[in-house]
């Protein structure tokens, strides 16, 4: 494979920043632009070494310090060097540049990991695990990835399919030696191993509930009429410790998201269009717009002002929230407890808590409302068994429902051959997870959510 080159330093300015080639070449391409202080050594493994990038006139580019990795000990268990420089975007640029003119290419973007994984260091999901660390937006969901980083999922899909295996035997020796007579015990056989594996199976499905909130966090809107305090209440929350930015930036998702960390799990803060804007725009959240947050939300934080009778804009939003996992929040009560129209209109059987967002009281209460309704304490201490990723659970759906057919098969009295074949697209199920049956097409998609230099 050639050798590849990219700058792995976040974007910015830095104390550090990092240019890491990868390829049977790079130590040749480095030569040429490293001039090491001390006398010039082999390359040897897990060793660093100070000087100076220069380009082809000699003059010095940044002061580094190389560390170098050793086929195949390293990250993509190719040669690879990594060129500490100072973290300048106009330096980094530069060492880039000279590493390229010397022989290098640039890296795609998740290039050396996905190396890591066709060098066969590591598998599918761990290789995604990679991108779920650096992506982790809570320290609960980088823990989940880092036990997938680990293999912990792995080693469950290898031990559903040495079952899977192991049976594929036992049904091709009863299919070759029909004489021995073993085809019996061969079905009973099957029947309690295909339970065993549909088990397991269901609990990693199970899993996922959990594994989402951790990964995509609790979808939440803020509804209200204009003026109730959407934004104040948004304000509010995100103004604390637990608020989370993260920026995606770049060709796929150039967006901002908003969260906020309750106890371990993302509220995902949906932006009701407009939510955050200044007073003297006037807002409009139409009724549509509500709607349309209501039903992507998995949570809805409805919020009336109760220092005023309610209108029919209230009543329009009490009947679209009416069957939804909802709290009721009733603002401004620095301003005037609700009265008791307000309250017999609010009352739909839902969880109502007064607040002023203004001066930031009741937020607290909202929180633990949302952890009781969630079950968040449950998720997290649950976590470590958790999948997260879609991909992963509809590979585990689609052979959980092979290993049905397959029992059904078993029951019907259907010849063993069959079984055969619906045991073997399991295996393929589960290969897509781990990466054994997987095409280039999925392996290109999950390596272009990467970032460059990783
Ligand atoms: P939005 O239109 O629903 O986003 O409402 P805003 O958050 O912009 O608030 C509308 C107005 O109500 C602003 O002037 C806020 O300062 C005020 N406001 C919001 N919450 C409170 C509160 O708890 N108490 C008082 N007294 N005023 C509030």
């Amino acid at each position: 494979m050639s050798t590849i080159a990219a700058i792995s330093t976040a974007p910015g300015m830095g104390g550090i920043g990092i240019v890491r080639m990868s390829g049977k070449d790079c130590f040749s391409v480095l030569e040429k632009i490293f001039a090491p202080k001390s006398k010039k050594i082999a390359p040897k493994g897990y060793t660093m070494q100070y000087g100076n990038i220069v380009d082809s006139n000699k003059n010095i580019i940044d002061e580094v310090i190389v560390s170098y990795f050793v086929e195949p000990k390293s990250y993509t268990t190719e040669n690879m060097c990594e060129i500490n420089s100072h973290g300048g975007n106009v330096v980094l640029k530069q060492i880039l540049e000279l590493v390229i003119k010397n022989g290098a290419k640039l890296a795609e973007p998740g290039e050396f990991t996905k190396r890591a994984f066709l060098n066969g260091r590591i598998d599918l999901s761990q290789a995604e695990a990679v991108i779920d660390v650096i992506n982790a937006k809570t320290e609960i969901e980088a823990g989940t990835a880092e036990k997938q980083l680990e293999g912990y999922l792995s080693e469950k899909i290898k031990e559903i399919r040495d079952i899977g295996i192991s049976l594929m035997s036992d049904i091709e020796a009863s299919i070759d030696y029909p004489e021995y007579d073993v085809e019996e015990v061969t079905r009973e056989k099957l029947e309690k191993e295909l339970g065993l594996i549909k088990e397991k199976l269901e609990q990693l499905e199970n899993s996922f509930e959990s594994g989402k909130l951790i990964k995509e966090g609790i979808k939440t809107a803020i509804i209200g009429k204009p003026n109730a305090g959407k934004s104040s209440l948004l304000n509010a929350m995100l103004r604390e410790d637990r608020a989370i930015v993260t920026e995606y930036a770049g060709t796929t998702r150039d967006t901002i998201e908003e969260y906020i960390n309750l106890n371990g799990i993302p509220l995902k803060i949906i932006d009701t269009a407009g939510i955050r804007e200044t007073d003297n725009e006037v807002e409009k959240i139409g009724i549509e717009k509500s709607r349309k947050a209501v039903k992507e939300a998995d949570l809805i934080i409805a919020i009336f002002d109760g220092s005023k009778p309610l209108d029919n804009e209230d009543d329009e939003i009490i009947n679209l929230i009416k069957d939804k996992t909802v709290i009721i929040v009733i603002n401004k009560e620095d301003i005037s407890k609700p009265n008791k129209d307000v309250l017999d209109r609010l009352n739909i059987g839902k969880t109502i808590i007064n607040i002023s967002a203004l001066k930031k009281e009741g937020i607290n209460e909202i929180y633990e409302e949302i952890a009781k309704m969630f079950e968040t304490d449950k998720i997290t201490n649950d976590s470590a068994f958790a999948i997260t990723n879609l991909r992963h659970k509809n590979a585990i759906v689609n052979a959980k429902e092979n290993v049905c057919k397959a029992i059904q098969t078993i029951n019907d009295k259907m010849p063993i051959d069959v079984i055969a074949i619906q045991i073997k697209d399991v295996l393929e199920s589960l290969g897509t997870i781990t990466g054994e049956s997987v095409t280039e097409d999925i392996i290109k998609d999950i390596f272009a959510k990467f970032c460059l230099g990783k």
